[in-house]
């Protein structure tokens, strides 16, 4: 579903210099997955993440998303080709005066459904969407009134607006509490099994990664320095590989 070919992304310093944000990854998330992208901060991990749908232009390497190579597409088609990638992020980044429905709404206004741009279609998607993460009843509320996880919710239903096959999470959690964070991941697991949604996600919470993901990137230096079979860890070469382990066996 996903693949990075030699993929690299360095970035200008003010002293003049370029510090290698992303070096030379190569990676393939298959369909239906769901992938985590584990390491410290500062390891490349949202650089490497935004480089799936382009957010970030490589230096270097292919991109690859269903089946279209992104890095070689026109501009027109690479904004096409983005609507079957859905995105969320650890501050939600949802229209504060906007309501959880309009915020739905928001990406159906400019693209339609499905190409269809009518009123009543826009309204339904927006119902059906907030539905699936479980707030059909907070549709006019804006996000001032709404929790945490409330709110991550309504950007994971603008996300699936547009019916991604894929969904970046970069940090999705971060910003939440324990009990949260576990309602959070059961709603991702849910999208991932009813809808086939593909995941990827950013963390550096590790519970994050053994309780979710099936399979995993350690990622160093801008490096994957580790894949991970996370039901089947075995015994991981790397540090966080290792506490990764520790994690599951315990
Ligand atoms: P965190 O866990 O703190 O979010 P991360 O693993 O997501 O970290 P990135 O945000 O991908 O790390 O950053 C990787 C490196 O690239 C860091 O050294 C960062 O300072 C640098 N970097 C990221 N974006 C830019 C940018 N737009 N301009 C310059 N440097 C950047
Ligand atoms: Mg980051």
């Amino acid at each position: 579903m996903i693949e990075l070919a030699g993929v690299r992304k360095s970035f200008a310093l003010p002293d003049g210099g370029r510090l290698d944000a992303v070096r030379d990854v190569s990676l393939k998330v298959r369909a239906g997955d769901i992938f985590g992208l584990v390491g410290r901060s500062g390891a490349g991990k949202s650089t490497l993440l935004r480089l799936i749908n382009l957010l970030e232009q490589p230096d270097e390497g292919r991109v690859t998303v269903a089946g279209q190579e992104l890095t070689a597409l026109s501009k027109a088609s690479l904004r096409k080709a983005r609507q079957s990638i859905g995105m969320i992020f650890q501050q939600f980044n949802l229209l504060q005066n906007a309501t959880a429905a309009d915020n739905v709404a928001f990406p159906l206004r400019l693209h339609g459904v499905q190409g269809q741009r009518d009123k009543a279609r826009i309204e339904q998607r927006v119902q059906e969407c907030l539905a699936l993460v479980g707030l059909a009843d907070k549709a006019r509320s804006y996000p001032a009134q709404l929790s945490g996880g409330q709110k991550q919710r309504v950007a994971i239903a603008r996300a699936l607006a547009s019916h991604p096959q894929v969904l970046l999470c970069d940090e999705p959690t971060s910003a939440l509490d324990a009990e949260t964070t576990d309602e959070l991941l059961a709603t991702l697991r849910d999208i991932n099994v009813r809808l086939g949604v593909t995941i990827v996600i950013v963390t550096h919470e590790l519970p994050v990664i053994t309780s979710l993901c099936r399979h995993a990137a350690v990622i160093e230096d801008g490096r994957v320095s580790e894949l991970l079979d996370v039901q089947n860890l075995g015994q991981p070469r790397t540090r966080i590989g290792q506490e990764l382990a520790r994690l599951g066996r315990q």
